[in-house]
């Protein structure tokens, strides 16, 4: 699928849900969010058609991420329908990690290529404070369980707010003891984040290199579907990346397009442009 920019559109990310156990700042008000009711949002045989005719269409990755897509029941089982559709070559899910020590054997049988955890401190208080729930032990009971399964790829997500206690450099040594590629996300002016500053890709060099070793470009294969450009940092198992959309705008090798929960197919996260599948 090529769209009018000539850029191939290989890749789409699914929104299973809304809803989310945790409310973190940058993304959700504490209050008053507004729950789609279970009538509106796609049926597991609704989202299986459309990817049916997107893999026809030459859409070979499919994400699964919400809200939180745990959240949603059954989700393996949907997992596994979409993984069998002719033409998909990788399944992924983005999660807070919250449930998936209890779902990660069925992730790992619905054939799920790779899972990646947010993660924005390992200090327990300043998680309070940015998810506004006490659930960090469960994230971190998540990481401990998809640390083993070496055949499921793993990636942690950081979003840096520019608050010292989150301790950015704590979250990227994860990356030197275990199998895992620790990226950081520019905050981006989106929902909840326009009220947040974020931290540059610059700033974050020079607050990561203080006291983590040397950093060089990695230059092998591509590690996952998206625009995070990774370093080698010397004895580190994992690489750590970048995902600098406000920094180092990458629209030009955008290679998505996006589900949301009702059925709406938008072609850009930043704007509302798009088509509401069910109507069509
Ligand atoms: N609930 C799941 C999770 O947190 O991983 C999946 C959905 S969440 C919207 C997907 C990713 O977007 C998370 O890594 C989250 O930190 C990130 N995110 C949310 N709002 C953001 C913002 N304003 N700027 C940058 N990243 C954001
Ligand atoms: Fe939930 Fe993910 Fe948003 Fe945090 S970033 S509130 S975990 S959907």
């Amino acid at each position: 699928m090529i769209d009018g920019y000539g850029r191939t559109i290989d890749y789409v990310r699914i929104s299973v849900t809304d809803r989310c156990n945790l409310r973190c700042v940058y993304c959700m008000p504490e209050e008053g969010v507004c729950s789609i009711s279970h009538e509106e949002i796609l049926r597991f045989g609704e989202i299986e058609r459309v990817c049916q005719i997107l893999a026809e269409n030459g859409i070979q990755k499919i994400k699964l991420t919400g809200g939180e897509p745990l959240v949603r029941r059954r989700l393996p089982e949907l997992a596994a329908a979409l993984k069998q559709i002719p033409g998909i070559k990788s399944l992924t899910i983005t999660t807070n990690g919250v449930l998936l020590e209890e779902m990660y054997d069925a992730l790992a049988d619905a054939g799920v290529d790779s899972v990646t955890i947010s993660l924005d401190t390992l200090d327990e208080a300043c998680s309070r404070r940015i998810t506004r729930r006490d659930e960090l032990n469960r994230t971190l009971e998540g990481i401990s369980e998809a640390l083993k399964y070496p055949e499921i790829s793993l990636k942690i997500n950081c979003v840096p707010l520019g608050i010292p206690e989150q301790d950015l450099c704590r979250v990227a040594l994860l990356a030197r003891n275990h199998r895992v590629h620790v990226r950081f996300i520019e905050m981006m002016p989106i929902g909840m984040g326009k009220e947040f500053h974020g931290v540059s890709e610059e700033e974050l060099f020079g607050i990561l290199g203080e006291k983590l070793p040397r950093f060089s470009p990695y230059v092998g294969e591509p590690l996952g579907n998206g625009p995070c450009h990774y370093y080698d940092v010397d004895g580190f198992s994992g690489k750590i990346g970048f995902i600098s959309a406000v920094s180092h705008k990458f629209c030009g090798e955008c290679n998505r397009i996006r589900l949301t929960s009702q059925g709406f197919l938008k072609t850009c996260l930043q704007y509302a442009a798009g088509r509401d599948l069910r109507e069509v």
